[in-house]
This record gives C-alpha cells, sequence and structure tokens, in this order.
C-alpha cells in the first residue's frame, strides 16, 4: 500500500511507514494513492465477520506484509462482535460498543496496537497520550500485555468520569497512568513537548499512537461491511448511513467502504451543535466557530481533524458529494431522539441518539437507515439515567474495573516532572 501526504505530495510512504510515523510533513495527513474496488462483495458479504475484514484488510494494505501475518492481526483486534439491532422497521442500530472499553474506538485502536507492536519487530517502542476520555482506555487495553511496548497516558486529574478513569488506571503492567494537576490541554502540551525533546523521542522510542493514525481507519472500514451483511437480502442495497460524528474518522471510514465497492447508498454526518461541517456542506463556507460543551462530549469538536482525507475522496473522483448530507442536532433534540428511542425499547447514549435523529429527519421513503452506536449507554450513564428517568444496567466490564483499585500517580503540569518520571519508570527497560 503506497499512501501520499495530503499536504506535500512528495511525501510517499508505505503502510508500515504511516503506521509508525502517524502524521507527515507539515502536519499532513497520509491518504491511500489508490484505492481499487473490490470485485467480490456478495462473497465477502455471505463471510463471518473476522474473515471478511481479513480479506479487505488484506486487498488494502497488499503484498507490503504477509497475508498470514494480517490476517493474524485482525484474529486479534477483532475479538468482539457488532451486531445490528432492529429498532423499528427499516431503522437498525450498528452497535459498535462491545469491545472492551465499550465504544467504537475499540476497533481501530486494537488493529492499531497489534500493527504497531509487530512493525516495531520486538524493538523497545513507548507510547506516549493525553486522553479526555475514552481514547485513552482504548489504547490502554489494546497495548496492555503486548511485550516491549511501554504505554504512558496522562489525564487531568479529578476532570473525567470516575468510571472512564478506571477502565484505564486499573491495569498496571505496562501502562502507566498519570493523573496531571491541570486540564486536558495542559496534558497535550506536555505530550507535544516531549515529542520535541530529541532525549525522550530517542532515548524512549516514543511513538503516538494518535487518532489520525491511518491503521484505525482500515480497521473502521469493515464494520460497514458487518452491517450490510447482517441486513436482510432485499435491503443491502437500500442502506443509507447516519453517522454520529466530530474529528469525522468513522465517516471517512464508511466512505472508503462505498469506495470498495459496498452498496451504501449515501451518508448522514450528524454532529451536534459543533456544526462546522452541516454548515459547510449547506453553504459551502469553512468557518469553524468556537467549540461548545454538550451532552455528546466526544463529538465536541469544530475543527475535525479527518476532514481533509474527505475532501480528497471527493477530489480523487471516489466519492460524489452530493451523497453526503449534514444533520447538525441541538441539546433539547438529542434528548427527544433518547426518549424516543426508549419509547422504541431501545436504551441509547447521546451519540448514538444524534444519529439516529439525522435518520428520523432525512431518509425517505424506500430507504432502509443505519445509525452507528458509538458507545454503551453505561459509559454515560449521568446523562442516559437524567434524560430517560430509569436506571442503567453496568455491563461486566464496568463492574469489574469498577471495584478495582487505581493505580496512578500524579502528576504537576511541569515538564521537568514528566520527563524524570519517564526515564525512572521505563529508562532501564
Ligand atoms: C470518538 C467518538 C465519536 C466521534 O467519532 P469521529 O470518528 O471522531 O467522528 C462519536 N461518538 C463517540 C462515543 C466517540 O467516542
Amino acid at each position: 500500500m503506497e499512501l501520499e501526504n495530503l499536504k506535500v505530495a512528495s511525501d510517499k510512504v508505505s503502510f508500515a511507514q504511516a503506521v509508525k510515523k502517524g502524521l507527515g510533513q507539515n502536519q499532513g495527513l497520509y491518504f491511500p494513492t489508490d484505492l481499487r474496488p473490490m470485485t467480490n462483495i456478495d462473497a465477502l458479504l455471505a463471510m463471518p465477520l473476522v474473515e471478511r475484514s481479513q480479506a479487505i484488510i488484506k486487498h488494502l494494505v497488499g503484498d507490503e506484509m504477509s497475508p498470514e501475518l494480517l490476517d493474524e492481526l485482525i484474529h486479534n483486534a477483532f475479538n468482539f462482535p457488532a451486531p445490528l439491532v432492529k429498532v423499528k422497521d427499516g431503522i437498525y442500530c450498528l452497535e459498535l460498543f462491545h469491545g472492551p472499553t465499550l465504544a467504537f474506538k475499540d476497533f481501530g485502536g486494537r488493529f492499531m496496537a497489534q500493527c504497531l507492536a509487530n512493525i516495531s519487530e520486538g524493538k523497545p517502542v513507548t507510547i506516549l497520550t493525553a486522553t479526555s476520555g475514552d481514547t485513552g482506555a482504548a489504547v490502554a487495553h489494546a497495548f496492555y500485555g503486548i511485550e516491549n511496548i511501554q504505554v504512558v497516558i496522562l489525564f487531568p486529574k479529578n476532570k473525567i468520569s470516575p468510571l472512564q478513569e478506571k477502565l484505564f488506571t486499573t491495569l498496571g503492567g505496562n501502562i502507566h497512568t498519570m493523573a496531571v494537576e491541570g486540564d486536558f490541554d495542559d496534558c497535550q502540551q506536555l505530550v507535544k513537548t516531549a515529542f520535541d525533546d530529541a532525549d525522550v523521542r530517542e532515548g524512549l522510542h516514543l511513538n503516538s499512537a494518535n487518532s489520525i493514525n491511518i491503521s484505525r481507519l482500515l480497521a473502521q472500514v469493515c464494520y460497514y461491511f458487518e452491517a450490510i451483511a447482517q441486513l436482510p437480502k432485499e435491503q443491502q442495497d437500500k442502506a443509507v448511513f447516519a453517522v454520529p460524528s466530530g474529528n469525522f474518522g468513522n465517516l471517512t471510514a464508511g466512505i472508503i467502504a462505498k469506495t470498495l465497492g459496498l452498496p451504501i447508498k449515501r451518508f448522514i454526518a450528524s454532529t451536534n451543535a459543533n456544526d462546522t461541517v452541516p454548515r459547510y456542506l449547506v453553504s459551502g463556507e469553512w468557518s469553524p466557530k468556537p467549540t461548545v460543551p454538550t451532552i455528546s462530549n466526544a463529538m465536541d469538536v469544530s475543527q475535525p481533524n479527518n476532514w481533509p482525507r474527505i475532501e480528497a475522496l471527493v477530489e480523487k473522483g471516489y466519492f460524489d458529494k452530493a451523497l453526503l448530507t449534514g444533520e447538525s442536532v441541538d441539546e433539547d433534540y438529542t434528548q427527544v431522539a433518547m426518549k424516543q428511542l426508549q419509547t422504541l425499547g431501545y436504551i441509547s447514549e447521546p451519540h448514538a441518539a444524534i444519529g439516529y435523529r439525522g435518520l428520523t429527519r432525512q431518509l425517505q421513503e424506500g430507504e432502509v437507515g443505519i445509525f452507528l452506536g458509538t458507545a454503551h449507554p453505561a459509559k454515560f450513564r449521568e446523562t442516559v439515567e437524567n434524560v430517560l428517568g430509569q436506571p442503567i444496567h453496568l455491563p461486566q466490564a464496568l463492574v469489574d474495573c469498577a471495584s478495582k483499585a487505581s493505580l496512578n500517580g500524579e502528576l504537576k503540569a511541569d515538564y521537568q516532572a514528566l520527563k524524570e518520571y519517564m526515564f525512572a519508570t521505563l529508562g532501564a527497560k
């Protein structure tokens, strides 16, 4: 697989290099130079999730890595299901939250960890990352127990929900977690400073494992096929996906799935009040406003990182922009959508509900709607219980880790302190 930097055309890399580097020169995103469609869609749809996903990933990555190796990486990463649940006639939720950290980020995070562990060929690597919640948990679980990889996760002390925190601070082993006396931006700044410090970058073999890594997108392409495969045959060419969006990685993966030949009719990009993309799709003007906090906080993004990849899919002729519409959902209608789903007997959380609202507003006669269930309702327990007025059942994974002790250390928002900590903890390993 060859990829090009969307900002610096001469910066071309292999899949392995793109996974290792994350971002290219001038902070440019990597994008495949060739996205050939697959020819055997019907046969693919008849396969089970893991086998089909192996075929898709081998098609995309090509002969750069051995087929046996890619099979193994997908087998290790995709060890949980993605059921398509019927909510009412013609509307389904693709539940992507049955992985270890109960959000769709497990798919991309786990495949990325498998790829990085393999590409580093047993040499020691340190993953340093800052989190405001979901990503940290997905990264921690994905790398937990992988030999020669140490993970350091910084999070803002007392600023994320107790359950979210327990999901990654209770692991121990190669997962080192530090509560920073500051906010998320302070944590991010510490990470950036470390990457600019050659002592640390080279001495500890730093890698970022961040959210724009190409391996994550490839993994996410696979579950769009899984959704169509679970539809009744006569509905398989009628599907419209409503994608609750923040950084727009999920939607990018869906459009790549369509480019590969999956018969998706069109897409609805559902956002919360951070509506840069829905406004842009109507006016043609890209004018981000300051980010506002909402109850769907994983989508509180006003300058989505992955958008240039969607533009590239359009410019290169892979995707017709007319097949994408936007829908911005405010806080009131997010709650209305959650209650409507409750009436249908389906308990959901704010992010997925925003997808559902996109469908109820825009789905047309003869179409079948699928919204992505991006997180388990228990992950947003307080909000869900408040809005729906009923207690939420905690899945076993949350019950288990809630009773374990947190193993995190504490750190001032001071770079020298971080550096000393990292060399003391990881330097000798
Ligand atoms: C990350 C996240 C999103 C947004 O996905 P993008 O790929 O960034 O658009 C939506 N819902 C939940 C629960 C998330 O964690």
